[in-house]
């Protein structure tokens, strides 16, 4: 990896972020003979909450792999991301969302409220997140958000931290006044049978329809979005809950290259932006004498090398641009809807 960037880089004209992928008219139906589609089901599933709730940690049990990325921090989930599972004759198409923002009230989260709406807006299926025994004015906010025609599961996610069971089914009364739900599902989303089960519930509220995707299909992501959400990640770690959620990743480089000999694997060369807001941050995200942000490279790399199979060199670079998220056209650019 080249040495990190200590003055303010102007990338090249940024390559665009993917914008976020609308799954219904994204996907090509497989050619199926008449007889593979009787009794399938298919359809999607949005998950919503405020944030810290479990949202992206039941995503990736409910796909079985990870896809969208947790953190201990709140917020970083920035971009909608869709997940896929198919077990027997059905397949769960996700969607996650970022979380009804309550904190502050710039372009950028009024963009990220817009796109929670939107999210949730064609769905077959919502899961409604929130802590067992809980339910604050930030759920009610979300609960609001939300199209009463769609069924919606309440689920009473992190039972494991409810230390008195008994004080869980008189709230479970309570949530039913609240929305007609349609189904209650107290649960860890840590907890693979947990999981199962609430996949089986699921899928009697997805239409009788041929699948939309291969079997083995896990995320119409591209590797470039793959990438910068990785990066993300593991600047949101690697800085602990110094660096403002608002700190953004762009991808300015990914360029692919075949195979040099046969049985070696193809090349991925990436160059990222971190942008930040001060040169406080700009200093917290390179570390001491660079080495922060050689490790996010270097786990960025590791990881991704694992999920794309491929040979990855990636060169990181960090800018400081100031008050970007009070700026609606900046962040329209940055390809947050
Ligand atoms: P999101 O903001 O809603 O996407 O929440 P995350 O999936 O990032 O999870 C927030 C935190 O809650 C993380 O530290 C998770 O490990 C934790 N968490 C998620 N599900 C559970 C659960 O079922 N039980 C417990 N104890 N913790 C959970
Ligand atoms: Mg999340």
């Amino acid at each position: 990896m080249n040495p990190p960037s200590t003055d303010p880089v102007e990338p090249s004209e940024p390559v665009e972020p993917q914008p976020s992928i609308v799954v219904s008219s994204a996907t090509t139906p497989r050619q199926l003979g008449a007889d593979d589609r009787a009794g399938q089901r298919c359809g999607l599933i949005a998950i919503v909450g405020k944030p810290n709730v479990g949202k992206s940690t039941l995503l990736n049990a409910l796909v079985g792999q990870k896809i969208s990325i947790t953190s201990r921090k709140a917020q970083t989930t920035r971009h909608r991301i869709t997940g896929m599972r198919t077990l027997a004759e059905t397949q769960y198409v996700f969607v996650d969302t970022p979380g009804f923002q309550t904190l502050h009230a710039n372009a950028l989260n009024r963009s990220l409220n817009k796109a929670v709406v939107g999210a949730v807006s064609d769905v077959d299926l919502i899961l409604l997140v929130v802590e067992a025994g809980s339910f604050t004015g930030a759920d009610e906010r979300v609960l609001k958000l939300l199209d009463a025609k769609i069924p919606t599961i309440l689920v009473a996610n992190k039972l494991d931290n409810v230390h008195r069971r008994g004080d869980i089914a008189p709230w479970l009364q309570q949530m039913q006044q609240r929305h007609a739900f349609v189904e209650f599902v107290p649960m860890s989303a840590k907890n693979p049978k947990d999981i199962e089960r609430l996949l089986g519930i699921c899928s009697k509220y997805l239409p009788e329809q041929p699948f939309w995707y291969a079997e083995d299909e896990l995320t119409d992501r591209s590797e470039q979005f793959l990438a910068s959400e990785l990066v993300r990640e593991k600047l949101f770690r690697l800085t602990g809950d110094e660096l403002p959620y608002t700190s953004t990743v762009i991808i300015d480089k990914f360029e692919e290259e075949p195979p040099a000999r046969k049985g070696q694997k193809r090349l991925l060369r990436i160059a990222a932006t971190i942008v930040v807001e001060r040169d406080g941050h700009k200093a917290m995200v390179i570390g001491d004498k660079g080495e922060r942000i050689k490790r996010i490279g270097m786990e960025t790399r590791q990881e991704l090398e694992k999920l794309a199979d491929a040979k990855v060199f990636i060169e990181l670079w960090v800018k400081v641009r100031s008050g970007w998220a009070d700026d609606e056209a900046r962040v329209k650019s940055f390809g947050y809807e």
